[in-house]
């Protein structure tokens, strides 16, 4: 178990200096003991932690505050997170989700602060884009890839024109793709106004509560909206229901 006080800077210096040498040696053989040994490994560092908690969060914090602004730490600290998320991403977005669920109205109020904070910054991002969409290389470009993208996934394409206009008729959107994707597969295409199966392709994303009828900020989250058959959404016009 470590002593994390006791001469540690020369251990450490003397350390580096081994490793630095021996660097494939002994990476080679820790990886080997590793494998050998991971379930007492894990187990004997869970008390080494659970022993050295206090001590080990303050070191942690202390390096962060000192390393904070330095741009190779980030470079490390942003590699690290996305392998991490790469081959947790399944287990993240479950507890996110959970969390989402569990934390509905926390959620919706960070999502209006952002919504509110980030007013001034959007407006001059549109403008930027614009003036990049107006190119004629960019917007050839894009209109065909565009065009190809849309024909192979129209219930995406449909979600993302609706979210297009949901900023701009400055609503809130708090769910996923993902999430919509999942609500719409659960229908298995049949519509659950007039129950005639229409296919997954061919339901459309209805607010509940309609846009048009919305206050400035207003938060849909996924269970606000649902899907429905074209006719069903066109006839059902401006009513909650
Ligand atoms: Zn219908």
């Amino acid at each position: 178990m470590r002593n994390y006080d006791k001469d540690e800077g020369e251990r450490k210096k003397y350390d580096r200096k081994y490793r630095e040498k021996n660097r494939d040696k002994i990476n080679k053989r820790d990886r080997e003991y590793y494998q050998k040994n991971k379930g007492k490994i894990i187990k004997q560092r869970k008390i080494c932690y659970q022993k050295n908690k206090k001590k080990i969060k303050e070191r942690d914090r202390e390096y962060y505050q000192k390393n904070k602004n330095n741009i190779e730490y980030k470079r490390k600290k942003k590699e690290y997170s996305e392998k991490y998320r790469e081959k947790n991403g399944d287990r993240l977005r479950k507890r996110e989700n959970e969390y989402r669920i569990k934390n509905q109205g926390k959620v919706n109020e960070r999502a209006r602060e952002r919504y509110k904070n980030n007013l001034e910054v959007r407006r001059k991002q549109k403008k930027r884009d614009k003036k990049r969409r107006e190119s004629i290389g960019y917007k050839k470009e894009v209109k065909e890839y565009g065009k190809k993208y849309r024909k192979e996934h129209p219930e995406v394409a449909r979600r993302k024109e609706r979210k297009r206009r949901a900023i701009k008729e400055k609503i809130i959107e708090t769910f996923s793709d993902k999430e919509w994707l999942q609500k719409l597969k659960n229908t298995f295409g049949v519509c659950p106004r007039c129950n005639k199966y229409v296919g997954i392709a061919h339901l459309t994303l209805d607010h509940i509560h309609p846009v048009s009828k919305a206050k400035e900020g207003q938060v849909y989250t996924i269970d606000d909206v649902q899907p429905l058959c074209h006719s069903c959404n066109s006839r059902k016009g401006n009513r909650v229901e």
